[in-house]
């Protein structure tokens, strides 16, 4: 057993970018069993008691997990929820890790969500200088027009900024009821984006299900509520 860097735990545990750990743990922020550490590279092992501005961090075992999860409707995408409603990481409850999810998905959107242990690797994939692309597939009621779509892909203008273009198609479908479906790819991350762009071209979603998020697919084997391990090519593909 050799430890692990002082700045990749705190990396790994979600906190802070390595680089942002660095600056922490020399402003004399982290402690290490007690005692302030200011020194970078430290080697901590699991048994360490770290804590950062006195809040402790647990320091992993090295086994890290990844999940991709078909979220259903109807589920929260955070650890505890308040109002006691259902949250994903209660779907994965007979995983022993403590997982958490990378990004988040509306109550009311369904689809393709990463849950790991790996802070280090949500951290990156959410920050939005990665610009990781994020597919939906959204249902509406009317079909769109040419300049509806270009509007789209071009960027639309929202209360917080313009959003950047975007990638939009027609899925060609049959038999899916009466709905229209589009497949739109996005690469920022702003709260209820594409359900915001829709709406101010007035078509407001009738379903939201993300289907692609970086390299990862979302299969159609995996049933709502169902979720699977990444292997390690796509655990690689996502780094
Ligand atoms: N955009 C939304 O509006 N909602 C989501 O859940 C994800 C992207």
């Amino acid at each position: 057993k050799q430890g692990e860097r002082l700045q990749k735990v705190l990396a790994h545990a979600g906190i802070a970018s390595r680089r942002q750990a660095e600056q922490m743990i020399l402003e004399g922020e982290v402690a290490v069993n007690g005692k302030i550490v200011q020194t970078l590279g430290t080697k901590v092992f699991p048994e360490d008691k770290v804590t950062v501005k006195g809040k402790p961090i647990a320091v992993p075992s090295g086994d890290y997990v990844y999940f991709l999860l078909n979220k259903p409707t109807g589920v929260i995408t955070s650890a505890k929820d308040p109002q006691g409603r259902k949250t994903v990481v209660e779907l994965l409850r007979k995983v022993p890790q403590r997982v958490y999810p990378v990004g988040r998905l509306d109550y009311d959107t369904s689809g393709l969500l990463v849950l790991t242990n790996d802070g280090e690797l949500a951290h990156r994939l959410m920050h939005p200088h990665y610009g990781v692309e994020k597919t939906y597939r959204v249902g509406i009621k009317e079909k769109l027009t040419v300049s509806v779509i270009n509007q789209l892909r071009n960027g639309i203008l929202l209360e917080d900024g313009k959003t950047a273009p975007a990638k939009i198609h027609e899925v060609n479908h049959s038999g899916e009821g009466s709905f229209f479906f589009y497949d739109i790819t996005i690469h920022e991350g702003r709260n209820r984006q594409v359900r915001r762009m829709f709406s101010r071209v007035g078509h407001p979603l009738i379903t939201l299900q993300r289907i692609g998020f970086g390299p990862l697919k979302l299969d159609s084997k995996l049933l709502p509520g169902m979720y699977r391990s990444l292997n390690k090519q796509e655990v690689q593909a996502l780094r």
